[in-house]
């Protein structure tokens, strides 16, 4: 009997369970459906197919062209309607006497065009589009890259390309990452009509793999938003961990066919870099170019000055970038050559050196420092928000048989 008793408890409890987790995905995808159309009106909506114009829609839907005409001259000055972006939505509303009363075009993500007919004439306004923002809990297992590892939508590849600006000072994305390391990531996911259209902001991160863990919260301090530490202190630092951008890599090639970049160090106090002949270099910190030629093994060579007695050269360039000459400043990140095989190099490759007066160090071991703690007030406000992410972050569990990678996945609720 007591063991009647248990069963049944169980029973009841896994029900309980279910329904209530069954209950929260159910009310996060309700799409609302309400129609307030008045029955005289025609809604004639769709989607710009490649090669059309509006010309085309009002033809086909028989509507005068003259009011297409007004429609255009309205929007004159808030956004031309003479190129439309294919894949992108209208919605023309027609009253009986077949004259337009409004016609709305999404001109990109954020915006909207909203022409409406007031008192005969036809007035046009930019909209931004609002979108229903919930948190969203996920994890993703790398295998192979990071793009293919979390999907390769354009959604999911911005996903990956705001995980990697923002580890950027710490992780070489194109080659320290092992298949079976996992990102843990609270994200904001971006919903309009009950549908996810995009990402936006990570509220916090956290890497666990081969090159260690690091964790990041985003924070705004005197009106500037940035990823601080665990500590406090801001992730950015005078140097990317990397002269080759996993954004600019990734986005010029085939994601299905993109593989982690080789890296291979070699005894000479550099490391290369190997990757695609023409793969844009990046400057590694804020600095002054002290040398763009030809120097013997290296090839073309770009030379920088950066504070603190530091000293970044990057050889075997195919060629410099527009405007890389020596005395110009470059900021951190700013494209200053591309890959090649100038000089002594077999195969397109990279050579990347970091000197401390004039001594060559080794740039995997480098230590960067990083800069000063938040304080007072704005600490304990971001240790709270910290406090609060890692909750989130702890409660991510990625399946034990994650571990054999390629896997995404995550859950949402509405704040
Ligand atoms: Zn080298």
């Amino acid at each position: 009997m007591k063991r009647f008793y248990l069963i049944l408890f169980v029973s009841l409890a896994a029900t309980f369970f279910l329904f209530f987790r069954f209950g929260l995905v159910n009310r996060e995808r309700k799409i609302e459906t309400v129609s307030s159309r008045q029955p005289d009106l025609r809604e004639i909506s769709g989607v710009i197919k490649k090669g059309q114009t509006l010309f085309d829609v009002f033809k086909k839907s028989g509507l005068a062209l003259a009011e297409l005409f007004k429609i255009k001259e309205a929007s004159a000055s808030v956004q031309k309607l003479s190129e439309l972006h294919p894949g992108h939505s209208y919605k023309i509303i027609v009253g009986n006497d077949n004259r337009v009363r409004s016609f709305i075009y999404r001109i990109d993500d954020d915006s909207m065009l909203n022409v409406r007919r007031e008192n005969g004439v036809f007035e046009a306004e930019k909209k931004p589009i609002s979108y229903e923002k919930r948190t969203s809990e996920m994890y993703v297992v790398v295998r192979d890259n990071l793009v293919s590892s979390i999907g390769n939508g354009r959604k999911d590849q911005s996903l990956a390309f705001q995980l990697s600006d923002i580890f950027a000072w710490d992780l070489d994305f194109a080659s320290d990452l092992r298949n079976g390391d996992v990102f843990k990531i609270v994200v904001e996911k971006l919903y309009r009509n009950g549908q996810f259209k995009k990402y936006g902001d990570i509220l916090s991160a956290e890497f666990v793999g081969n090159e260690g863990d690091y964790r990041a919260y985003r924070f705004e301090d005197d009106g500037k938003v940035k990823y601080y530490g665990a500590d406090g202190r801001p992730l950015e630092k005078a140097f990317l961990k990397a002269p080759l951008s996993f954004r600019r890599i990734s986005s010029g090639f085939s994601l299905r066919r993109l593989n982690p970049i080789l890296k291979i160090y070699r005894p000479h106090y550099g490391v290369d870099y190997a990757a695609p002949m023409g793969t844009p270099v990046s400057a590694v910190g804020n600095g002054t170019v002290i040398f763009s030629g030809r120097m013997g093994e290296y090839g073309n060579l770009i030379i920088i000055r950066h504070w603190g007695g530091y000293t970044t050269r990057y050889g075997h360039l195919s060629r410099m970038a527009k405007g890389i000459r020596t005395g110009v400043k470059v900021t951190q990140g700013e494209i200053i050559g591309y890959v090649g095989e100038t000089g002594l190099a077999t195969g397109p490759h990279l050579h990347f050196e970091i000197r401390i007066d004039g001594k060559p160090v080794n740039p995997l071991l480098a230590k960067i420092p990083r800069a000063n703690p938040l304080s007072g007030e704005q600490m304990a406000e971001f240790r709270a928000f910290r406090d609060r992410m890692n909750n989130e972050l702890a409660s991510i569990r990625p399946p034990i048989y994650a571990a054999k990678a390629g896997l995404v996945g995550q859950s949402s609720r509405s704040i």
